[in-house]
């Protein structure tokens, strides 16, 4: 029998797909929303309700969990003439799974209060495989009693959730923090194996040393297992192009706070330098590749 609460799952995206089925996977009724079609098709075969307005959709269930790629989506799918908020005639909670800026998460909970409605900002980590295996990290900004009538979905969801605090936007600067990191890691496991490369150190010898070493990393080890030593960059993907829109978010927070960051200044500016040479949707880890790019034109032009 299916749980009595009905859910809404706004972006069935390389993340949003999995957690929304892991959803349906516990029993509940899941009405899900994508302008994809494709992926609202694959959703529905999984016995997933789908072929819904913003407006049908939130005015079905109690809770609304969205996953969309940018705060300019996100903007629109919450604040927009016939998005969520203006769409909604009933109590609901709202939660929010994208990365977006920590004002923008603000905003929204600001407008959605004025409506009565409730708002977590809850960003992830963990990457696919986390959404997959509901091992993601999830960091949750907001009221806390809207928290924990929440946390039983978040725990369907992810195995590492925490309250981070009352302003909805706080979780997302956990988030923006975390993957400030990841891009150094990214860039640092791109720079190493770039590295071995040019020494023809077999590059399996460096992993196999450096993952029991000080230059271990979380990113290091998944980068090269899945994807540099396969030579595969776009199986479910963390994007270059999210990768440096979390860059700049995080610029953009430091920023606001006369804050300094010097590595990721750079890491942006050589980020969006190179970005566009299709490494775009590309896996973050084909920074590897935009250096092999950089060698071969250096060497063509000696
Ligand atoms: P994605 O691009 O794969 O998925 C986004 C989905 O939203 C797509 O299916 C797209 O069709 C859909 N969409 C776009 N506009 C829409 C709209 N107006 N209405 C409804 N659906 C719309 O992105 P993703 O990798 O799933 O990431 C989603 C969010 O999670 C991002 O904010 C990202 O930064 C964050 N995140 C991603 C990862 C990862 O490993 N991919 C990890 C942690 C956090």
């Amino acid at each position: 029998m299916s749980n009595e609460k009905k859910i809404g799952f706004i972006g069935l995206g390389n993340m949003g797909f999995p957690m929304a089925k892991n959803l349906l996977g516990k029993g509940y009724t899941v009405y899900a929303l994508d302008v994809n079609k494709d992926r609202e098709n694959s959703f529905a075969e999984l016995g997933g309700t789908t072929g819904l307005t913003t407006a049908s959709l939130v005015n079905e269930v109690d809770f609304v969990f969205t996953s969309l790629p940018t705060p300019a989506i996100a903007e629109e799918v919450f604040l927009g003439e016939t998005g969520i908020i203006n769409s909604c005639a009933k109590p609901l909670t709202l939660v929010d799974l994208s990365t977006i800026s920590p004002e923008l998460n603000r905003k929204i909970a600001e407008v959605a209060e004025q409506k009565s409605l409730e708002y977590l900002g809850a960003p992830v980590s963990g990457s696919v495989s986390g959404a997959e295996n509901a091992t993601l990290s999830i960091m949750v900004g907001g009221d806390k009693a809207t928290y924990e009538a929440t946390l039983p979905y978040l725990d369907v969801l992810g195995s590492n959730v925490f309250h981070v605090g009352d302003d909805p936007g706080v979780g997302t600067v956990v988030k923006l923090i975390n993957n400030l990191m990841a891009g150094f890691h990214n860039q640092a496991a791109a720079e190493a194996l770039t590295l071995a490369e040019r020494a023809g150190v077999d590059p399996d010898i460096v992993y196999d040393i450096v993952n029991v070493s000080s230059g271990q990393s979380t990113i290091f080890t998944r980068n090269y297992k899945s994807y540099i030593s396969k030579d595969e960059y776009k199986k479910g993907a963390f994007t270059t192009a999210l990768l440096l829109k979390d860059l700049k978010l995080a610029k953009e927070v430091s920023d606001s706070l006369h804050g300094k960051l010097p590595l990721a200044e750079k890491l942006i500016a050589y980020y969006d330098a190179e970005i566009e040479n299709g490494h775009a949707d590309k896996d973050m880890s084909a920074s590897y590749l935009m250096i092999q790019d950089e060698i071969k034109k250096q060497l063509q032009e000696t």
